[in-house]
């Protein structure tokens, strides 16, 4: 990874590990994808290799990514989607190729028709789609830590997961709740 980038927060979902390439929203922000070639190498990881991105690329990334946090965050609340995020997901959703392909191990993999944004974007769009529509094992929720606020997607058997991410806001919650406790027993 080239140094000064900050790293990538993946998920179990896609969608949602995408919307997560912005973090903080609601406090400091950080973009996890500032560069065309960072959406690349996002991408790879997420098994969706491209060949090359261009900044008008980077930015229907990025447009997808905010209506897919719009329309999540909607559902999660269950209301009504907005018109113009589910316009961007359906656009994505529709101009790009990519097909589902089983490997010999059992293994599903996408192939994208010509290695374009556009195509992995697609693979993303219909992923959220797949989510909102309710159609995947699982409930939209919103990350109970404040400056986040991220959508989520609870595939915990009691649904009842508070952050987005255990590793990074359900940690910094509980230690700035261990951090007070420890204030409060000085006193
Ligand atoms: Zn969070």
């Amino acid at each position: 990874m080239p140094a000064g980038f900050p790293d990538f927060r993946l998920g179990n979902v896609l969608a949602t590990s995408f919307t997560a390439t912005l973090t903080e929203r609601r406090g400091d922000a950080v973009e996890r994808i500032p560069t065309p070639h960072r959406l690349v190498d996002w991408l790879a990881v997420n098994g969706l290799a491209v060949e090359s991105c261009t900044d008008a690329q980077l930015e229907l990334a990025r447009e997808l990514r905010e209506s897919i946090h719009a329309a999540a965050t909607a559902g999660a609340l269950q209301d009504a989607l907005p018109a113009s995020a589910v316009q961007v997901l359906n656009d994505r959703s529709t101009q790009g190729r990519a097909a589902a392909v089983l490997t010999p191990e059992g293994e599903r993999r996408w192939q994208l028709g010509s290695s374009r944004v556009e195509d992995a974007l697609s693979v993303i769009a219909a992923d959220a789609i797949s989510i909102i529509a309710g159609e995947r094992d699982g409930k939209l929720a919103l990350c109970a830590s404040p400056t986040c606020q991220a959508a989520f997607f609870d595939t915990s058997q009691s649904r009842t997961r508070k952050w987005c991410d255990m590793n990074t806001c359900g940690n910094r919650q509980k230690k700035a709740r261990f951090i007070a406790n420890q204030r409060k027993s000085s006193l």
